[in-house]
C-alpha cells in the first residue's frame, strides 16, 4: 500500500480552521486528523482523547525530553504538540493525515517533513476575525485580544505556504480544501526516477 501524505492547516484562531476540517472530514473517509496534546484546560464539550490529549504541564515536558512530538510551540500560554508516532502509523496504513497546527509547530514541519503540504487559512479581515472569535465565546476578552495578536503576527507567514485560503463563505472553502487534497493526489513526484 502507498503511503498517505501529510497535511499541515494552519491560520489564525477563529479563522474557522476546525469548522472547515469538521466538513472535509466526513466528505474524505481517506483523511485523519491528529489529536494534539495541549496543558490548556478543556471548553465545555470537549473530551480527552477526541479533540485533544489534555495533560498537565510535566507530563507535557517529559513528552519533549522523551521526543515523543514531532513538533510543539508554546502558544499565548500554554503548550500544543503533535504525538508523532500515530502521524507514523495512519501515513504508513495509507491514511492522509492533517494536523492542525499553529504557524511556528507548521514551520518545523515544514523543516522535518519537506514533502508535507503547507496550507494556510486567512479570515477575509481582522474586523471579521474579531467578531468570529466574541462569537465563538470559548475566551475571555484578554484572551481574545491575545489570540488576535498573535493572529497579526501569524498572517505574515502566508506567503511560506503552498495554498492559502481565505474563509469568506464556508462553503467555497470546504470546496478549496478538498480540491488542494485532489489536486495533491495528482501531483507528479520528481524526486523519484521513472
Ligand atoms: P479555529 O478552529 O480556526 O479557531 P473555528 O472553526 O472554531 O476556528 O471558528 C471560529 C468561529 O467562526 C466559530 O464560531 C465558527 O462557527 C465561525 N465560522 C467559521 N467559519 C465561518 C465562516 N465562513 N463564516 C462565518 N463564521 C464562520
Ligand atoms: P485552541 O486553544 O483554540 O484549541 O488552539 C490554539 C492554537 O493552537 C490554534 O491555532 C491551533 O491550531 C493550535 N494547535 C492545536 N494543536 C496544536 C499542535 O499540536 N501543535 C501546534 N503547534 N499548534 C497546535
Amino acid at each position: 500500500m502507498t503511503s498517505g501524505k501529510l497535511f499541515v492547516f494552519t491560520g489564525p484562531s477563529g479563522t474557522g480552521k476546525g469548522t472547515i476540517l469538521g466538513k472535509v472530514l466526513q466528505a474524505e473517509p481517506r483523511l485523519r486528523l491528529s489529536v494534539s496534546a495541549t496543558t490548556r484546560s478543556p471548553r465545555a464539550g470537549e473530551q480527552d482523547g477526541v479533540h485533544y490529549w489534555f495533560m498537565d504541564q510535566s507530563t507535557f515536558e517529559e513528552k519533549i525530553e522523551q521526543n515523543a512530538f514531532l513538533e510543539y510551540a508554546c502558544y499565548v500560554g500554554n503548550y500544543y504538540g503533535t504525538p508523532e508516532q500515530p502521524v507514523n502509523d495512519q501515513l504508513a496504513a495509507g491514511y492522509d493525515v492533517v494536523l492542525e497546527i499553529e504557524v511556528q509547530g507548521a514551520m518545523q514541519i515544514h523543516q522535518k517533513r519537506p514533502d508535507a503540504v503547507m496550507v494556510f487559512v486567512a479570515p477575509p479581515s481582522i474586523a471579521e476575525l474579531e467578531n468570529r472569535l466574541q462569537g465563538r465565546g470559548t475566551e475571555d476578552a484578554a484572551k481574545v485580544a491575545a489570540r488576535l495578536a498573535q493572529a497579526q503576527k501569524e498572517l505574515t507567514y502566508q506567503n511560506q505556504f503552498d495554498y492559502v485560503i481565505v474563509n469568506d463563505v464556508l462553503d467555497e472553502a470546504v470546496a478549496d480544501l478538498r480540491s488542494i487534497l485532489r489536486a495533491e493526489h495528482c501531483r507528479v513526484s520528481h524526486t523519484t526516477t521513472p
